[in-house]
């Protein structure tokens, strides 16, 4: 089993998939402490700061991983950086997460991809803001083209919630007084 971990900023409404990310402070830490914010009541996440993270990295490195946890230390390294005094904090898979489908304001929310795989790897092909910024669907009837192309999954997801992904898009395309 294992936790799945994300780094995000609340700032910029953007997240980071870690996977089952080696995190070894964070892994000692009671769960306990991913108390429910009293600005954002419905999720349970850890505000974490940049020198925290930081200390993770230099364990990461030291454990001599390879392949997929390399790679997630250099996203990791340039989200850091890019996201410089802002409000960081990590979240669990096991807990509501603030971009899942259908809750509210999921929409505000886009994954940096953390993996050179290839786009269709990462979750953020339903997050409105991902399919305007990074596979640069200018109309609407190119996301459709595009979902019709994908597994059964993952065209049954978006069937299901295409009403609320097509309005995020219309929001983020048009402005949000435009709906
Ligand atoms: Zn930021």
């Amino acid at each position: 089993m294992g936790i799945a971990y994300f780094l995000g900023c609340r700032d910029c409404e953007v997240f980071l998939d870690l996977d089952k990310f080696p995190f070894v402070e964070l892994q000692k830490r009671n769960l306990e402490e991913f108390s429910f914010s009293s600005a954002w009541r419905l999720f349970r996440v850890l505000p974490v700061g940049v020198v925290e993270v930081e200390e993770e990295l230099k364990w990461a490195r030291l454990g001599g991983y390879s392949g997929w946890v390399r790679e997630k230390i250099s996203y990791i390294e340039r989200f850091l950086s890019y996201h410089q005094g802002h409000t960081l904090f990590i979240a669990l898979d096991r807990y509501d997460l603030p971009w899942d489908l259908g809750e509210e304001g999921f929409y505000r929310w886009k994954e940096v991809c953390s993996s050179s795989s290839s786009l269709v790897e990462f979750f953020g092909y339903f997050l409105p803001r991902n399919l305007l910024e990074d596979f640069g669907f200018e109309v609407w009837e190119s996301v459709e083209e595009f979902m019709e192309r994908q597994s059964y999954a993952i065209r049954s997801t978006f069937e299901y919630f295409r009403e609320e992904i097509w309005r995020g898009y219309r929001k983020w395309k048009e402005g949000f007084d435009s709906l």
